[in-house]
């Protein structure tokens, strides 16, 4: 499929269904790179509401969506940079002395495109995905509401689920939607804006993905599973997802399989859980991949855990093209962790089983947590020395106070700033539980330290 001119947005599925928009609104925020970026939990909605008789489109703000739509040419395996258009600070944020843009899609041919929509929507979905980028949420639904005022708009999300107040406050939304579309109460509200009885879930509704809604996709993710066994206390996983639940390997082959023929080469893992439960789903897919011996990249955005970094793993990840390799590592002061156990010893295994399964330096990137709430930064130091000593390249995660975390109270406590009533205070680009926050001179000298210098 090729892509279409602007403004055209096909609609999918049967003609006779109600028709649903999703949109994933643009980025607002200070820096913004595409690695691999899909709204997997838009796309999970609109596969469940095609399959279950509705006819959906699809308009992602960060994606190029339009052959005449001007777009940065992707870089390393289809990451890359977005267009971007600078805005004023908002009030709450004029603080800090950095450039503040909206990313994606220029505002303008979005909003033409929607009002070119024919035939108009039944519904329109949007979702929202870190709970400070929410001007974009609120500023796609404002569009929605001048083109179609009678037409429902529901806001889901991470930040429809994790502020829902501030959302109930703030959105032009009918609908503010908590937690997962599949939740039986969920499911039943969404149908019921419509005026339809809701029809059965379809099968592996949260887990399929509607890929087929993009055109020309340089890359595609991979869902095995959604959730987390585990409980890290910066996390807000539990909150999103309470179940940890996994695929059957048959689904996630065809639909990896439907992309690779479709000239997808790059994918990009999106579990936040990748090995645990391997034989469930990911060893019968890696098997596949090499069974039909498909050429591909594999990438892993989300950290993998290191303890589960066996030789025979790491052989196993190789074999099938995993190129791009991401651990999380969130200090090497090994006693004192926030985050799932992790002893030096299994550390030092992880990574040696990786490099003896061939794995290049340049593609193990290992992050290490930076801005923990009375965090002392000196280990944050001593853990970059020690990720650089195995030759990996150390990446600072800065940490984002997410509500619902566990440890979001402590953060409250020790920011300087409102976390709980202004979700742009939890920006990581603020430096939020920094003493002092963000400036120039000590971001310089933490890149210098990252590069060895
Ligand atoms: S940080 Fe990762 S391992 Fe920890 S709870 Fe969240 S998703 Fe799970």
């Amino acid at each position: 499929m090729s892509r279409p001119e602007h403004p055209h947005i096909p609609w999918s599925g049967p003609a006779e269904g109600p028709r649903i928009l999703g949109i994933n609104p643009w980025i607002f925020d200070f820096a913004a790179f595409n690695v691999w970026s899909r709204p997997v939990g838009l796309l999970a909605c609109l596969d469940m509401l095609r399959a279950a008789g509705a006819s959906v489109a699809l308009v992602d703000c960060l994606d190029r969506t339009w052959e005449d739509a001007r777009w940065p040419s992707p870089g390393k395996y289809g990451t890359g940079h977005y267009p971007k258009e600078e805005l004023p600070l908002p009030e709450p944020l004029a603080f800090m002395d950095r450039r503040y843009s909206r990313y994606g899609l220029p505002r303008d041919m979005v909003r033409e495109a929607l009002a070119a929509l024919d035939p108009a929507p039944d519904l329109v979905l949007v979702t929202s995905i870190m709970t400070y980028w929410y001007p974009g949420a609120l500023e796609v639904l404002d569009i929605a509401a001048e083109l179609w005022p009678d037409v429902p708009r529901v806001l889901g999300g991470t930040y429809a689920t994790l502020c829902t107040e501030h959302a109930r406050a703030h959105a032009r939304a009918d609908l503010i939607m908590q937690g997962s579309m599949e939740l039986p109460a969920n499911w039943a509200s969404l149908w019921q804006r419509l005026g339809l009885p809701a029809p059965s879930l379809p099968p592996n509704a949260g887990l399929s993905l509607a890929l087929d809604l993009y055109a020309e996709p340089h890359y595609a993710p991979i869902l095995g599973s959604r959730g987390c066994p585990f409980t890290c206390e910066y996390c807000a996983s539990r909150a999103l997802y309470p179940d940890f639940t996994q695929s059957a390997p048959d689904a996630v082959f065809s639909a990896l399989r439907a992309e690779y023929d479709r000239g997808v080469r790059d994918f990009a893992f999106y579990d936040d859980a990748l090995l645990i439960n391997p034989d469930r789903w990911l060893w019968p897919v890696l098997d596949r991949i090499n069974a039909e011996d498909l050429s591909l990249r594999l990438h892993t955005p989300n950290a993998m855990h290191v303890r589960r970094l066996s030789a025979d793993v790491c052989a196993r990840l190789k074999r099938a093209g995993l190129h791009t390799v991401r651990l999380g590592l969130e200090t090497t002061d090994f006693d004192h962790r926030h985050d799932v156990k992790l002893t030096r010893r299994e550390w030092e295994d992880g990574a040696r089983n990786l490099l003896d399964a061939g794995f290049d330096l340049d593609d193990i990137g290992v992050y290490i947590l930076f801005g923990l709430p009375g965090q002392d930064l000196g280990n944050v130091e001593q853990a970059v020395e020690h990720v650089r000593s195995y030759g990996f390249r150390p990446h600072l995660a800065h940490y984002t106070p997410i509500p619902h975390s566990p440890l979001f109270a402590e953060a409250a406590k020790v920011s300087p700033y409102p976390l709980a009533r202004e979700p742009l205070f939890q920006n990581n680009s603020i430096w939020p539980c920094v003493p002092g926050g963000f400036n120039w001179d000590e971001a310089k000298r933490w890149k210098l330290l990252l590069q060895g210098k």
